[in-house]
């Protein structure tokens, strides 16, 4: 079973994705991408951290199954990170997601949503500034767009309750 889990950046999907690792026997699909390395990553662990020339090599040998420009850098799942694992799980943007949902049927989607208040909050939280957060939340309103190509939405308000909906998703699937 392959979920992907897309929604707004800054609605908690890396955290939730964390928590859901806690709980249920996950393989994390590990994303290609040029942007730096936050302090707190690791190469290979959260991302492969690589060159713009690199990732356009990738992109001619058809490495990935799916890349966008999100911002100024570049994201792509490998095809090697659909893997025959139970469940494989899908951190990837709004565009990327739906993509990938219009080409494998099979693929599960599941739209992260928190409201505007909240999303403004933790924007600021990390720092951005207002144009940054101006900028964010047009983009959040054109991901919301999209929502009815996902199989489901949750809507993060609390992440224990979060993470409980979820693993009720994943249980009804696997049942099913
Ligand atoms: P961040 O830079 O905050 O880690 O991620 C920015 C955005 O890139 C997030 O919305 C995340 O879901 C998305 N993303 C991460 N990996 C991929 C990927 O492989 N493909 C695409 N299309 N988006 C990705």
């Amino acid at each position: 079973m392959i979920i992907i889990f897309s929604g707004p950046s800054g609605v908690g999907k890396s955290t939730i994705i964390n928590e859901l690792i806690k709980h249920k026997d996950l393989y994390f699909s590990i994303s290609h991408t040029t942007r730096e390395k936050r302090h707190n990553e690791e190469d290979g662990v959260d991302y492969f951290f690589v060159s713009e020339n690199k990732f356009n090599e990738l992109i001619k040998d058809d490495f990935f199954i799916e890349y966008e420009m999100y911002g100024t850098d570049y994201y792509g799942t490998g095809k090697n990170q659909i893997t025959n694992a139970a469940i494989t799980v899908l951190d990837v943007e709004v565009n990327g997601a739906t993509k990938l949902l219009e080409e494998n049927s099979e693929f599960i989607g599941i739209f992260i949503d928190i409201d505007d208040t909240e999303l403004i909050n933790r924007l600021l939280s990390r720092g951005h500034d207002d144009h940054f957060i101006e900028k964010r939340m047009k983009l959040a309103k054109e991901q919301r767009s999209k929502i009815n190509r996902f199989d489901f939405v949750v809507k993060n308000v609390d992440i224990n309750t979060t993470v409980m909906n979820i693993l009720d998703i994943i249980c009804n699937l696997e049942e099913s």
